[in-house]
């Protein structure tokens, strides 16, 4: 192994971690992954990987030694690795970050705090169940880690089914159901001097998972700014270095509320490969590798669309529009709602 160059390590081999490797490609910056699965799309591109289990110490010491730097592309690496890590060589974004917004609640918490408005919720193990007023349902229990996607979601209408479930887990959070308008995120990426920030993108999602991105939003100027400015002050409290996505409802009366927090690039953003002069993968390479920022410039309109479970055969023969651009990770395993690949139209 090679390590007279800078070497960046990843953690997570999924999409996200590819596109990582490709844009720490180009700015010629090896990349050394290490992930917990075989089908890891990121493996294919980068430089050096491991495929263990997070707690491995013997896997992970081979890890340190290799590289320079450690971020990641998945926040629900656990704390205990990501700590461990950190005690030899940096990781970026920091991993007393990641403690907060691995977990719901905390995250929430953090919110409310700084004084941004988030939905209304309430922590099930505290409250006693009956207690829990009739009017705040609809209402979405969730657990306080590891969800993406929508998984570890319920729904419940009303109070009746509530009381009536049994919950496998000992504490989740409770979420009225917003009836929003529409859905947002913003991009930001802060390095140790500046932030950069993307225009909101609209989000459309389907089952609670991603389907459609596009960006310029259709919302005001004014709630633009607004968003750009939340994730700000989000991102400058978290003291940040990296690429962090913000989610938001936007209510009926054009209020924002925070839906939840990603510490790392997101889905929402993949639009950026296509639709600016840097994309939201080179921004977290260079802010994580203290390399200088560059102005963002919006060079098309674009909408991005998620390819899902088998699916992806039906894009892989079709022929492409010359403004379409067609993205297939290359998983070996099609799984029913598995993100399998996606598509960007510019205009
Ligand atoms: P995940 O980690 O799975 O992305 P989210 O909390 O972002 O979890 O939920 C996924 C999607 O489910 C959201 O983007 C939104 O469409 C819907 N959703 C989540 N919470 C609420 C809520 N309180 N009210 C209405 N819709 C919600
Ligand atoms: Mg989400």
């Amino acid at each position: 192994m090679n390590k007279k160059t800078f070497t960046l390590g990843i953690f997570g081999g999924g999409q996200l971690g590819k596109f990582l490797v490709l844009a720490a490609k180009k700015l010629n910056i090896r990349t050394f992954v290490f992930t917990d699965s075989l089908d890891s799309p990121a493996i294919y591109y980068c430089d050096d990987f491991i495929i263990s289990n997070y707690e491995n110490k013997k896997k992970i010491d081979f890890f340190i030694k290799n590289v320079d730097i450690a971020t990641f592309e998945f926040e629900n690496i656990p704390f205990k690795t990501l700590d461990y890590v950190e005690k030899k060589i940096k990781v970026l974004p920091e991993p007393s970050i990641i403690k907060i917004l691995q977990d719901r609640l905390k995250e929430k918490n953090f919110l409310n705090i700084i004084g941004v408005k988030t939905t209304e919720f309430y922590y099930l193990k505290k409250i006693n169940k009956k207690n829990l007023s009739n009017n705040i349902f609809p209402v979405l229990v969730k657990t306080l880690r590891l969800g993406y996607d929508g998984k570890g979601q319920i729904l419940f209408k009303n109070k009746k089914s509530f009381l009536k479930h049994s919950f496998d887990n000992k504490e989740y959070i409770i979420e009225k159901l917003i009836n929003f308008k529409k859905e947002i995120s913003i991009i930001i990426c802060r390095n140790q001097t500046r932030s950069i920030c993307y225009d909101a993108f609209e989000n459309l999602h389907k089952h609670q998972i991603l389907q459609k991105s596009q960006v310029p939003a259709k919302i005001s100027l004014e709630l633009n700014n607004e968003a750009k400015k939340i994730a700000k002050k989000i991102a400058d409290k978290l003291n940040y270095i990296g690429t962090m996505c913000i989610e938001f409802f936007v209510t009926k009366k054009n209020e924002l509320l925070v839906n939840e927090i990603a510490p790392r690039v997101h889905n929402s953003g993949h639009l950026t490969i296509n639709a600016y002069n840097i994309n939201q993968f080179e921004s977290h390479i260079r802010a994580v590798c203290n390399l200088k920022t560059k102005k963002l410039k919006k060079i098309h309109k674009a909408t991005m669309y998620n390819i899902l479970g088998s699916d992806i055969k039906r894009y892989r023969s079709k022929t492409m529009m010359k403004n379409e651009f067609f993205y297939d990770y290359g998983k070996k395993e099609i799984k029913e709602k598995r993100k399998m690949g996606h598509i960007t139209k510019i205009f």
